[in-house]
């Protein structure tokens, strides 16, 4: 039997999280002697449609993009969401905050006509996704945990708890005590609260934890006087198509 054939494939992004794997140094070596690569337009000039593992980044902005992402799912067995743009919509869900005709002018202008758009959606909201590795860009450690899973026909262990709690074992000092606020609470692990840790709060780019109500550090929230609610309403940077879907 032959080895698994992987797939890379891109929609609206800043193809940041390709470049995580891209950038995996040895460890790319090893990910080629386990698996053979058939299409990856960033890295290499061959293509094929003959694949068993799709990784896809990006989000869904237009009716040509489900069409081909349809494509991709009936030509792949096993269909992984790469990163927060394909996961929850990313930071390309900001402009679902805006008037769609006002952000089409802007970015084409006398030729927006030319160009269709509408607000941005993660992959879920049109196909299937079997996995999702989360993350803005997404971490060069958990592409090949998940990859690792996937080979030997396990599923990928992803965090469902909130950031807080690798937050606390950093032994960060909660940045709720310097008046700032933090996403941290209802989002969900894995990156070990890198962003704290380095000085900055937390934006919510690996998405919400399942059911913030029951998961998130709601007594975190609660010390300072806000509930999930007040906390999602606050950060739109990243925010995560399951919540604001309804408001569109
Ligand atoms: S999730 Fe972030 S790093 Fe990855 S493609 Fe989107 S914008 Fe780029
Ligand atoms: S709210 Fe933010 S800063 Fe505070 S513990 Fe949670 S992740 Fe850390
Ligand atoms: S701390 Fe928050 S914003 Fe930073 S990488 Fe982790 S989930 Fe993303």
């Amino acid at each position: 039997m032959g080895k698994p054939r992987v797939a890379f494939f891109d929609f609206a992004s800043c193809e940041g999280c390709q470049l995580q794997v891209y950038n995996l140094e040895e460890d790319l070596l090893k990910v080629l002697d386990a698996v053979e690569v058939v299409a990856w337009r960033e890295a290499m000039k061959g293509h094929s449609d003959d694949y068993d593992i799709a990784f896809v980044e990006g989000s869904i902005l237009r009716q040509s993009d489900e069409l081909r992402l349809r494509q991709i799912r009936r030509n792949a067995k096993i269909l992984v969401a790469l990163g927060a743009c394909a996961t929850i919509g990313g930071i390309n869900n900001i402009k679902n905050f805006q008037e769609q005709e006002a952000v089409r002018q802007f970015v084409y202008g006398n030729k927006a006509l030319d160009y269709e758009t509408y607000p941005a959606r993660p992959l879920k909201a049109v196909v299937p996704v079997d996995f999702e590795i989360h993350g803005c860009p997404i971490t060069r450690k958990e592409f090949t945990t998940v990859l690792k899973a996937l080979l030997l026909g396990k599923k990928p262990e992803i965090p469902n708890y909130p950031v807080c709690v690798e937050c606390k074992m950093a032994q960060n000092i909660c940045v709720f005590e310097k008046g700032m606020t933090c996403m941290g609470p209802v989002t969900r692990a894995g990156c070990e609260a890198c962003c704290v840790t380095e000085g900055s709060i937390c934006w919510g780019c690996r998405g919400l934890v399942d059911d913030p109500n029951i998961h998130a550090q709601v007594e975190v929230l609660a010390k300072y006087g806000l509930s999930v609610e007040d906390i999602l309403r606050k950060f739109q940077l990243y925010a995560d198509f399951s919540v604001i879907k309804d408001e569109q």
